[in-house]
């Protein structure tokens, strides 16, 4: 029988949810977008989308052509290719007045370009509408594709993100498709593409790794010279996804924080309820500083 890990109390926040909230989930229904923060149920929502102003766009449609085993996006066959949503996209964050905007995808690995042009001319449509916003991608592995990466990599990112989700050993059971080199070998190579975009992958903790894992995974990480890290807990989404392992502590976290610095990463957020998202505005600044 698998033993029941019980939820700590750090992790038992309420949904802070008030007016301008409600007014822009109703934006996100007309301009018919779809948000991981709310898809996501993130704990963050109200302090990214009213304080930090900021907020991740999930392009491509919302059903993604993989089934990672951690993922809540429904998988199967893709929705039709949007070509208005970029604008659609730039005109939400020029209303929403956002400082930062992540923009992430399903991965469409239906497509000839994986989707690489559609997400290059979101970037485009948000610079336009608002140039001072900063913009950060979080890309599928565009199947590994040298050209698919150049076509977003060209488009200038603020941020290139891209998730290795988990350690070494644990990827083929946690990811589906995607594989561990495969996500060393896309970041090393937007970073020789553009070397001054800063670059940066998260590690989702709590599903079996051990510490020195964790360390070999920040070593794999620097190695093809990630600027940013982001470490968070895992939480199951529904009863068929992999279940938690482990709870991490905070002060765990924050141990883990310092050693990602001493690593040389420019920037870590690090602690319980961080995602990927989180606080990615101050990394931008962090990232280029160094
Ligand atoms: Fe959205 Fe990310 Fe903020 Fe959560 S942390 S509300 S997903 S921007
Ligand atoms: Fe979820 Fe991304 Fe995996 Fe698709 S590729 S199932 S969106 S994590």
């Amino acid at each position: 029988r698998e033993e029941h890990v019980r939820k700590p109390d750090w992790l038992k926040i309420k949904l802070n949810t008030n007016e301008s909230y409600t007014g822009l989930k109703k934006l996100m229904r007309e301009k018919n977008l779809h948000t991981v923060c709310e898809e996501a149920k993130c704990p963050n929502i109200h302090e990214c989308w009213a304080e930090r102003k900021t907020a991740t766009f999930m392009i491509l449609g919302d059903i993604c052509t993989r089934a990672c085993r951690f993922c809540a996006v429904k998988s199967g066959l893709p929705n039709e290719l949007d070509e208005q949503e970029p604008e659609r996209v730039a005109d939400s964050v020029s209303i929403m007045d956002l400082k930062h905007v992540v923009i992430t995808a399903v991965a469409r690995d239906d497509l000839n370009d994986k989707g690489a042009t559609i997400f290059a001319e979101t970037v485009r449509a948000i610079r336009r509408k608002s140039p001072f916003t900063t913009v950060e991608v979080l890309p599928s592995d565009m199947g590994g594709s040298e050209e698919n990466l150049r076509i977003l990599m060209d488009a200038r990112p603020n941020i290139f993100n891209h998730n290795i989700e988990t350690v070494r050993r644990l990827t083929p059971t946690v990811r589906a498709i995607a594989t561990y080199e495969r996500t060393l070998e896309v970041l090393r190579r937007c970073k020789e593409m553009h070397a001054d975009i800063p670059t940066k992958s998260s590690v989702m903790l709590g599903l079996g790794e051990t510490k020195e894992e964790i360390l070999e995974t920040m070593d794999d990480l620097r190695a093809v010279d990630v600027d940013i890290l982001t470490l968070g807990q895992y939480m199951q989404p529904t009863k068929k996804h992999l279940k938690i392992k482990k709870y991490w502590t905070p002060e765990e976290f924050a141990e883990l924080r310092d050693i990602a610095f001493s690593k040389g990463f420019k920037h870590c957020e690090s602690g319980p309820l961080v995602r990927s998202s989180y606080h990615a505005d101050e990394q931008v600044n962090a990232a280029q500083e160094n």
